[in-house]
């Protein structure tokens, strides 16, 4: 599974697809960035342009870059963007990877009837981009049954090589009413059968485990934003288990390393680990945030190699509890495993 880095153009450090910079991460093989942030801010819009997204960012000819539409961004400011001007963003700055304009993201507290308003609007949306290279995004949600089926009534949608799903986030943070995990999975499963020949994208993946559950749903991308995130509340990820906090930086509480997580951590390969260990990591300011994100990037892509090894020989099913120590996530992946045992027995 191809793991895309959300970046954030209000800071672009550490620069960790750069092969020049000293957060560089070779595994790393595609980017992502919002059209939400470049509409905030229209010289860079207007940079990006001139020169392409590719060399804007500075982004070697083998990493791919993908471009989100905003709708998240959108949806939470209220601000609009035009059709047209992300249309001639897109031609100009020549992204390798880019949604149709502009999917309307349901909450899990909406109504039916809203979701179903939601819906509407985004398959529209969908069916105004039914040319080119525009990917359709469809949306986790209660009537994510109804959406596959609108898909499949529009020839054109329907024999497109890709697809994006969203609003993953808020349905794995757990806002009230949001679908159940069962559901999701559940859904999630169906979809991916449906579509089984589609090259599909999540966006908006968190961390470790969720990773887990997109690899053994055979997701083809996934992108996460995770990395930075919890770098700049101070915290790190270990492979294959949860978030450590490592660096105080005030409001943020968390569980801290024990002993053994220290020295696996001191242990660990990731460049910016290897270049300023332990203290780097601790470290505050941006030092310390370029630090913790570097080695919170690399791990997740450390991840996706584990998790490409055990599914390609068979021996996920031996190795993920030991992996995955004593994530609220196990039954998740097991459900996901039966899932797929039951479909190939039909
Ligand atoms: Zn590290």
């Amino acid at each position: 599974m191809l793991v895309v880095a959300g970046l954030s153009l209000k800071n672009l450090q550490p620069d960790v697809w750069k092969p020049e910079s000293p957060y560089y991460i070779s595994a790393l093989q595609a980017v992502m960035v919002s059209y939400g942030e470049f509409h905030q801010m229209p010289k860079q819009m207007q940079k990006a342009k001139e020169v392409g997204l590719r060399k804007y960012l500075g982004v070697p000819a083998e990493t791919k870059v993908f471009l989100d539409n905003g709708a998240f961004y959108f949806l939470r400011s209220g601000d609009v963007a035009e059709r047209k001007d992300y249309e001639e963003f897109v031609e100009e700055a020549k992204p390798d990877w880019y949604p149709m304009a502009f999917d309307v993201i349901p909450t899990p507290q909406m109504s039916n009837a809203k979701q179903r308003r939601c819906m509407d609007d985004t398959m529209a949306a969908n069916r105004a981009y039914n040319h080119d290279g525009y990917v359709p995004v469809i949306h986790i949600c209660r009537i994510l049954d109804e959406y596959v089926r609108a898909v499949k009534r529009s020839p054109k949608l329907s024999a497109k090589a890709r697809i994006a799903l969203g609003a993953m986030v808020p349905n794995l943070l757990r806002a009230p009413k949001a679908v159940s995990y069962d559901t999701v999975l559940k859904c999630l499963f169906d979809v991916r059968s449906t579509f089984h020949e589609k090259e599909m994208h999540v966006f908006g993946i968190g961390g470790t485990a969720t990773l887990h559950l997109a690899a053994l749903l055979d997701i083809d991308s996934a992108d996460s934003s995770g990395w930075r995130n919890r770098a700049a509340r101070g915290i790190v990820q270990l492979p294959g288990s949860g978030d450590r906090v490592v660096a105080d930086l005030g409001s943020w509480r968390g569980r801290s390393p024990n002993e053994e997580e220290w020295k696996k951590l001191q242990r660990c390969r990731c460049p910016a680990c290897r270049e300023k260990g332990l203290e780097g990591l601790k470290a505050n300011g941006l030092a310390g945030f370029c630090n913790r994100a570097t080695h919170n990037l690399w791990i997740l892509l450390d991840e996706a190699r584990w998790l490409d090894k055990h599914l390609n020989a068979g021996t996920y099913e031996n190795n993920y509890r030991r992996r995955l120590d004593n994530s609220i996530y196990l039954p998740l992946m097991k459900q996901v495993l039966e899932m797929k045992k039951q479909a190939e027995q039909r």
